[in-house]
């Protein structure tokens, strides 16, 4: 407790010369460095390594794999805007976790970020939450959790899972390296690996990598005064986090669905989306979705509540407002009630 106070003391010291330095950073390069990170030191964990795979995808991706190239991604936009990072591992080597928090207190980074994906024995679950210590929901911890999972999810699509402290996105659980390490730690836990379609999207490192610009978006809106214009970074975000190279449909799950069922697409540009339902004999039922969807892979959810059990047909009709082209495709889905 003593060496904790002690150490609270220095880091107060020195956060203040930090804010110092970043005062007199932003006065003389006002016009081009704001969002600069020079001075911050950020510690990132990719969980799990080496013999530990961490969770296991229904396909058998493992979670040790994606939580280090999400990580990875992360560290390319923090180092761009002059971050110093510290990574516990950059390759795919067992550690313990002692080591892990042993390595954020004795680098004495200023931010700790813990990366993993979530699981559940039941495929369908797949939000986002980002974990902090019981008791920091609402402290700086809490603060960069929910910058986090915001960004996060801004790309990704998903929801939240509930909160237990009354944050959105947030949820307080004593993790061991949540509590064993001196400085605001977080873990986000990205999505779910669980999920067949979720693992599907984690296959691909440009969608791990899109995770890792969230997470860095949401230390940029807690450290970096960004606060939302993306306008500044975005050029070299592209660079890394790529979008979908094609339209695509993706199969409705769950399927067979009572009465929630949601609609993947995936879209390289920024688009006008529309999406019809039909049943069997081809009589139109209305609109499920009509309007503009951004770039990425967004989801339709639907509710089929007022519909009778049977089969259904969804028909999606896109149109790129970037760089034109056009898309249309049909999915059936299977309402049992
Ligand atoms: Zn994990």
């Amino acid at each position: 407790m003593d060496g904790r106070i002690n150490g609270m003391m220095c880091r107060q010291i020195e956060r203040a010369f930090k804010v110092i330095t970043i005062f007199l950073t932003i006065a003389v390069f006002a016009s081009t460095a704001r969002g600069d990170l020079s001075g911050w030191r950020i510690g990132i964990d990719p969980g799990h390594g080496g013999t530990d795979p961490g969770a296991v995808g229904p396909t058998g991706l493992q979670e040790k794999e994606v939580n280090l190239t999400a990580s990875l991604g992360m560290r390319y936009f923090l180092v761009r805007q002059n971050a110093e990072v510290f990574m516990t591992r950059t390759t795919d080597v067992t550690l313990s976790l002692s080591s892990r928090a042993n390595f954020m207190n004795s680098n004495d980074v200023d931010r700790s970020i813990c990366v993993h994906h979530n699981s559940s024995s039941n495929p369908d679950p797949n939000w986002h939450l980002t974990y902090v210590a019981e008791g920091t929901g609402w402290a700086t911890s809490g603060d960069l959790a929910f910058d986090i999972s915001h960004r996060v999810t801004d790309f990704n699509g998903l929801g939240f899972g509930w909160s237990n402290c009354g944050r959105e996105g947030v949820y307080e659980e004593n993790f061991y390296m949540l509590i064993y390490t001196y400085m605001p730690s977080v873990l986000p836990e990205i999505s779910f690996i669980s999920n067949p379609l979720e693992e599907q999207r984690l296959y691909h490192d440009r969608y791990c990598y899109g995770n890792g610009r969230g997470m860095y978006e949401g230390i940029m809106d807690h450290l970096g005064g960004w606060g939302g214009d993306a306008g500044e970074v975005e050029g070299h975000a592209l660079e890394i986090a790529q979008l979908p190279t094609e339209f695509k449909l993706h199969q409705s799950y769950p399927n067979p669905f009572n009465a929630q069922t949601v609609i993947p697409l995936e879209l390289p540009q920024r688009s006008m989306v529309k999406i019809e339902l039909f049943n069997v004999s081809g009589r139109n039922l209305g609109t499920i979705c009509e309007g503009i969807k951004e770039a990425g892979w967004p989801k339709v959810h639907y509710n089929a509540a007022h519909l009778a059990s049977g089969l259904y047909f969804y028909k999606v009709v896109v149109e790129g407002l970037e760089q034109g082209g056009s898309f249309m495709d049909t999915g059936k889905m299977l309402l049992l009630k």
